[in-house]
């Protein structure tokens, strides 16, 4: 039985992360939980998963339930601390890191350091701080297990061969979002409600607008680089409508490898708590006369620009990508405030790096000072787009 940890667990990830729990059985133990604010579904994930510690970010819910859970040997922590100290909580093993944002950068880190296995859907922490995040697990000789279909999928094509000589590109699927075959005219009128509902996956709101704007897939980009060593410049992305094929690995002889599967992140996630093993997942499986063909398409840059910005993020690093995702962060939340339309987005995020000075060899630090600074301008850019 393992001991794990999930950091987000009220989120997408985090309750698909407790059915495939459920679904293993014995498998895994659940000794801590974290979320920001949601106290009744926390109060039944207590009841059915019994965790030693939980911590929510928001102090007046962390009150509420401490009261609400007196009669539980459950310890009720809150605030940022609280959740760090879940994260580093002796018993765990693995831990989930399932926040989304930035937020979830220093929980990852201090769970790290505390020497547990990552399964590792934050894509922020590597996004804003690819190096560090990389380099402290390197240090205290810790795995980091990618969640993120893409990754996950071309950890699986690795296993056939990871030798730096052999490989040439790493190929990126992307669904293209709901807005694959907008004009700019309709991307210019879409809300935020049209933007929420993805065609092929349920998620949380501001990856499924980072999907519909393709900055999510200029993430995973960055995301890849750091995982698994290989410059942005041999990191390609295609657009595949289907959301089957989650991602390739393609080699210097011609040879292509690519992981398939039905689109239901529980599998993704399994994989990652259970790594190196395989076992029968909730996912059901794959059907491939039904589905009869699969389709790729080259990704229009000129229409979804925010995959360019991630991708000059990426070439110039340092700082610049812990901008790029704190405007984003803003833009978005503005965008489904309906303060800013669809297409201001990328305008606030390139304004926003434009205006950076980034700092090439950044400690903790001068990501933390970056991603303030890149909030608190982006919130002024945005309140000029608004309408
Ligand atoms: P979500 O919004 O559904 O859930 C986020 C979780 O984080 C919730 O439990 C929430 O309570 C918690 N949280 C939010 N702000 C917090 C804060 N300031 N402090 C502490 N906790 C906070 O998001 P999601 O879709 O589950 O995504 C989580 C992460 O996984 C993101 O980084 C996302 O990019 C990544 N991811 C998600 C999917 C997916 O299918 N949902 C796929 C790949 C990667
Ligand atoms: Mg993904």
């Amino acid at each position: 039985m393992k001991n794990i940890c999930i950091l987000g667990s009220t989120g997408s990830i985090g309750t698909q992360a407790l059915q495939v729990v459920d679904f293993l059985g014995d498998q895994l133990n659940v000794v801590g939980l974290t979320a920001r604010s949601n106290v009744d579904l926390i109060e039944q994930q207590i009841e059915k998963f019994d965790p030693h510690m939980v911590a929510l970010a928001d102090e007046a819910s962390a009150d509420l339930l401490r009261e609400r859970t007196k009669n539980k040997r459950v310890k009720v922590l809150g605030g940022q601390d609280g959740i760090v100290q879940v994260a580093a909580m002796q018993e765990s093993e693995m831990v989930l890191s399932a926040i989304v944002g930035i937020a979830g950068l220093l929980p990852t880190l201090e769970a790290i350091k505390a020497g547990k296995n990552i399964a590792l859907a934050n894509k922020e922490s590597l996004v804003t701080a690819g190096p560090i995040v990389m380099e402290a697990a390197a240090e205290a000789d810790v795995e980091i297990i990618p969640v993120d279909g893409e990754h996950s999928a071309i950890v699986q094509c690795l296993a056939a061969d990871s030798r730096c000589e052999s490989l040439r590109k790493l190929i990126l699927t992307a669904s293209g979002g709901p807005f694959r075959n907008a004009s700019m005219d309709e991307l210019g009128r879409v809300s935020p409600e049209q933007a929420l509902k993805h065609p092929n996956w349920e998620m949380g709101r501001r990856i499924t607008i980072d999907s519909a704007t393709l900055m999510n897939k200029g993430f995973e980009v960055i995301e890849a680089r750091w995982l698994f060593g290989v410059d942005v410049s041999r990191i390609d992305v295609v657009i595949h409508p289907e959301s089957i094929v989650h991602s390739m690995v393609e080699f210097i002889d011609g040879s292509m490898l690519a992981h398939l599967s039905t689109a239901d992140m529980r599998l993704q996630i399994q994989l990652a708590l259970i790594h190196p093993e395989r076992k029968e997942s909730p996912v059901s499986y794959l059907n491939l006369s039904e589905i009869g063909r699969l389709t790729f398409l080259e990704a229009d840059t000129e229409r979804f620009p925010c995959l360019s910005y991630a991708y000059e993020a990426g070439r110039t690093g340092g700082t610049m990508p812990a901008v790029v995702n704190g405007a984003d962060e803003v833009a978005v939340d503005a965008f489904l405030k309906k303060k800013i339309e669809f297409l201001d987005i990328p305008k606030v995020i390139k304004q926003t790096m434009d205006a950076h000075e980034p700092v090439l060899d950044p400690v903790l630090d001068d990501i933390i000072a970056a991603d303030k600074w890149a909030r608190h301008f982006a919130e002024k850019a945005s309140s000029i787009h608004t309408r």
